[in-house]
Order: C-alpha cells, then sequence, then structure tokens
C-alpha cells in the first residue's frame, strides 16, 4: 500500500525524534478484547506500508450472548493457532518482530486478560518494545488508512461501543455516544431474545435485517436522543415487548423493521449535527456494524446532502481484528509510546478520548 495519506503520516513519523528505525519497522498486533482473537502483523519498509497478514479465528456462542468466560476459554484455545498462522504465512519469525502491539481496552476482562498476558509474555521473552493500543482507535485509524482519510468524523459502531468521534489537538473527541448499549447489541440482543440468532450475522446478512424483509408497516418504538447522545435500552425493551406479542412472521418482521430503522436514523441524526458544526468533509463509518448496507446507505445520503464524502471499512477490517492493533502500534510506537510489561494492565473501560494520539495535528 503506498497512498498519500499513509505516506504523509509515515513523513511526519520518520520526522518524529524518538530514534525508532523507520525503515524496516514490523509490527505484530494482538486483538482479544471480546468475541475474537486475532494477530495481524504490518511492516514499512524503505517508505512503503504493507499489511503482511490478518488472522483471525472469531467465538460464535452456541446459544446464547457472550459469556466472557466462555469466549477466553475460546481465545486460549485458539491463540497459539492464529499466532502460528500469522507468523508462517507473513514468513515472519518472532525475533524479526520490532515490536508487540495489544489492544489493553476497552472490552471484556477476561478476553483483554488472555491477550494482554500473551503479549507480555512475548514482549518479555524475545526482549520487544510492548505497545500499547485502545481498540477504539485502532478501529479509526485502520479506517482512515484504508481509505486514505486526514480528518473524518467517525462513527465507530460495533457490539462494544457506539460513537461519534472527531480529531483535535491531538486526540480523538467525543462528540456524542450511547448512554447504555450500542448498536450492534441493541441489533444482537433483539434477535437473540425473540429466537433469531445466533449466528447474528449470515452472509453478512444481520438476523434483524434478514426479519425485516417479512416485515410491511413501521411501528412506532422509543427514539431517544438527548442532546447529542442516544439510548438504545428503552427501544430495546419496548421492541421486545410488542415482538412477544406478535402473531405472524410479517408482525414480528414489522417490529424487525422498525427497530432498525428507529436506531439507524437516531445515529444518523446526532452524525448529521455533529457533521455540520464540525464542518467536515469526510466521514467515516467504522466497528462491526459498518457492515450494514442499509445503515452505509443512510449515512451516505446523509453525508452528501452537506456536501460531504462518505467512506466504510472492508468486511475484514471493519470487525475486531489483529491488523488494525498493529497499524495502531506502528503509529504509537513511532511517536515513542511504550508499556512495561509488567504495567500493562488491561482496561475493561479504556476511553478513546483519554488517549493521546500524537501524529494528529495541533490544531
Ligand atoms: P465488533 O465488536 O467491531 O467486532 O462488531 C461486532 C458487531 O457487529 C456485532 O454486534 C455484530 O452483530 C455486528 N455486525 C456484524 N455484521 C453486521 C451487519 N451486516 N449488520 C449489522 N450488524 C453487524
Ligand atoms: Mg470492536
Amino acid at each position: 500500500m503506498e497512498n498519500a495519506a499513509t505516506l504523509s503520516l509515515l513523513e511526519n513519523i520518520v520526522s518524529s525524534t524518538h530514534g525508532v528505525d523507520l525503515s524496516k519497522l514490523t509490527v505484530l498486533g494482538i486483538e482479544s478484547t471480546s468475541h475474537t482473537f486475532g494477530v495481524g502483523i504490518v511492516r514499512v519498509s524503505s517508505g512503503v506500508f504493507e499489511i503482511l497478514v490478518n488472522e483471525f479465528s472469531r467465538y460464535v456462542p452456541e446459544k446464547g450472548g457472550i459469556h466472557p468466560r466462555d469466549a477466553s476459554n475460546y481465545h486460549v484455545e485458539e491463540a497459539p493457532k492464529v499466532l502460528h498462522r500469522a507468523l508462517s504465512k507473513a514468513g515472519v519469525k518472532l525475533s524479526e518482530v520490532s515490536a508487540i502491539a495489544i489492544a489493553l481496552g476497552p472490552g471484556l476482562g477476561p478476553c483483554l486478560r488472555v491477550g494482554a498476558t500473551i503479549a507480555r509474555f512475548l514482549a518479555s521473552y524475545y526482549s520487544k518494545p510492548l505497545i500499547p493500543v485502545n481498540h477504539a482507535m485502532a478501529h479509526i485509524e485502520i479506517g482512515k488508512l484504508l481509505n486514505n482519510l486526514k480528518d473524518p468524523l467517525v462513527i465507530y459502531v460495533s457490539g462494544g461501543n457506539t460513537l461519534i468521534a472527531i480529531q483535535r489537538k491531538k486526540r480523538y473527541r467525543i462528540v456524542g455516544e450511547t448512554l447504555d448499549i450500542s448498536l450492534g447489541n441493541l441489533l444482537d440482543t433483539f434477535a437473540r431474545e425473540v429466537g433469531l440468532a445466533p449466528p447474528y450475522v449470515v452472509n453478512g446478512v444481520h438476523q434483524v435485517d434478514a426479519c425485516a424483509n417479512w416485515g410491511e408497516d413501521f411501528i412506532d418504538l422509543p427514539y431517544t436522543v438527548k442532546g447529542n447522545d442516544l439510548s438504545f435500552s428503552g427501544l430495546l425493551t419496548a421492541a421486545l415487548k410488542k415482538a412477544r406479542k406478535a402473531k405472524s412472521r410479517k408482525e414480528l418482521g414489522s417490529i424487525c423493521l422498525s427497530l432498525r430503522e428507529t436506531a439507524f436514523n437516531m445515529l444518523v441524526e446526532v452524525s448529521e449535527r455533529a457533521l455540520v458544526l464540525a464542518e467536515k468533509n469526510e466521514v467515516l463509518l467504522t466497528g462491526g456494524v459498518a457492515a450494514n448496507q442499509f445503515l452505509n446507505d443512510k449515512l451516505k445520503s446523509m453525508a452528501l446532502i452537506h456536501g460531504a464524502k462518505f467512506y466504510t471499512v472492508p468486511a475484514d477490517y471493519a470487525g475486531d481484528n489483529g491488523a488494525m492493533i498493529a497499524w495502531n502500534g506502528l503509529l504509537h510506537y513511532a511517536h515513542g509510546v511504550v508499556v512495561k510489561p509488567e504495567e500493562a494492565f488491561v482496561r475493561q473501560r479504556w476511553r478513546l478520548d483519554e488517549v493521546d494520539a500524537p501524529w494528529l495535528p495541533e490544531d
């Protein structure tokens, strides 16, 4: 990958004064914040950036939601296989890696600890620098990288997070977020509780979308926007109450349709306000729910109305993955951000806006 934004980022990095050798830099990133155990390896060599590999294994519960203990047991079993696959596909030995990046949060405690334990061990055993990565920031930066963006309005929607952010003074500032559950959690919990899931997504289509195809009518459901924040829990409760009384597939379909439309419209409203106020001309949708075609269409139309260009993230990089941790790790490492293994604690509630992003502009 050799594009203008990457090169300007790299030039910015090259001019940093942290004594990191940037002529050839290989970073291995580990992701384990929730249902995915991922290992990605990225490399910069003579000014060319490459994602060498993005291997992952995703935990799908047989029934119910993601239980942190079950997901973490899955990670313990999968980790050696995923790590081995990543290294052999990339043709890289651990001893050749320049640094190890680890997503320390936000996420589920037991899952985070599996990745953190492995990363701390590898960093200690191979004497490699360890780089702490905020999972939300990694979702944003991979989206910017793949779309060649400099300063987008960010809409980050996933299984654990829902927020709107802009970059300002070397940090991402949150200009709208959910006050309770995430958008992904809303869709997943509804699908599960009415017996449509798991699996939640089949051939790239969420079960709520599949069910919405059966519906015809729009039903009024709670639409809760507070200031520029969102609340989905009342919507979930009301939709479930109606679904339990549904007498036909068509009725359930109308509830799925209305749930999706209400939730997505709420997100479009806060995104639109943020876009107009922040005067951005790029909009980036990232996180697992970015795979949703209906949400893409709605946000794209909104962006167009305001003369902004809309960008999304390809499926393999939209959901949780190791390559995004490696890329964000590389950015941090080039700016001297490292952590001692014995101080690399996991942070289940590590907010995006608490983390410095030294490669971002001053203003
Ligand atoms: P992440 O936590 O970033 O890996 O994202 C996982 C979330 O993305 C889960 O809530 C999934 O149900 C959701 N998701 C994945 N694909 C889709 C899709 N096509 N439509 C809606 N949600 C999706
Ligand atoms: Mg995520």
